[in-house]
């Protein structure tokens, strides 16, 4: 379970949630505050994913990424985060 852990610690329960619908191709999760708003960007900041309330409202002046190379960035993570659990998952079939 330590890679499960690893991964955690590489993408917080936003960044998994958002990987998730990027996985399953759905463009957009929409904002846990605001659910008729979908979520355009991601907050560095605060690490969290805000839609557009959001970024006027309290994420006002941080500094945000768009979704988009949100996407690209976390896609990478995903198949890195995969990699890691197919290979645990092989280390387990060895044993
Ligand atoms: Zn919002
Ligand atoms: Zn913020």
């Amino acid at each position: 379970m330590a890679i499960l852990e690893r991964g955690k610690d590489l993408l917080s329960p936003e960044m998994l949630l958002f990987a998730n619908a990027v996985e399953g191709g759905e463009a957009y999760v929409f904002c846990p505050r605001h659910s008729d708003k979908p979520i355009e960007y991601f907050c560095k900041q605060c690490s969290v994913t805000v839609c557009v309330k959001c970024m006027f409202d309290e994420h006002n002046g941080h500094e945000l990424i768009q979704i988009e190379e949100m996407a690209n960035s976390l896609k990478q993570n995903v198949l890195d985060l995969q990699k890691m659990l197919v290979n645990a998952h092989r280390l387990n079939d060895e044993n």
